[in-house]
């Protein structure tokens, strides 16, 4: 599969975090993975890919806590964003975390795992 349309591929994408997992691409040219929203190799700059599911389940790099809930989310009493590094491919995305409200509720390194896709602000997080 290669060159599929962009919007295509983010629903795609939608699917595969539904089912809690990250869809990647992984480049023709020079095997790079990278999330499968990036339209093209940031490595080398090529547009084929061949399109792979991860399991949606990584660490904590960094994050952000909010206190005041996004749209939609009024009944979450505080967020964190967060951009994790997924287990099994060295790749980076990021979500919302509900229920974080102080940096000591989310260590550096906690496990996350994909729990669904919100239209407005992408994908929900859980912490394990
Ligand atoms: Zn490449």
């Amino acid at each position: 599969m290669t060159n599929l349309n962009p919007s295509v591929v983010r629903e795609k994408f939608i699917e595969s975090v539904q089912k809690s997992k990250i869809l990647a691409k992984r480049c023709n040219d020079c095997s790079t993975i990278r999330i499968a929203t990036v339209l093209y190799c940031e490595n080398c700059h090529g547009r084929k890919y061949k399109l792979i599911e991860y399991p949606g389940i990584g660490y904590v790099n960094t994050f952000t806590i909010h206190t005041v809930p996004p749209e939609g989310f009024e009944d979450v009493d505080g967020y964190a964003w967060v951009v994790f590094t997924l287990d099994d491919v060295s790749i980076r995305a990021s979500g919302f975390l509900p229920g974080i409200k102080k940096p000591a509720d989310l260590p550096i390194g906690s496990k996350v795992k994909v729990n669904g896709f919100d239209v407005k602000h992408g994908l929900v997080l859980k912490k394990l």
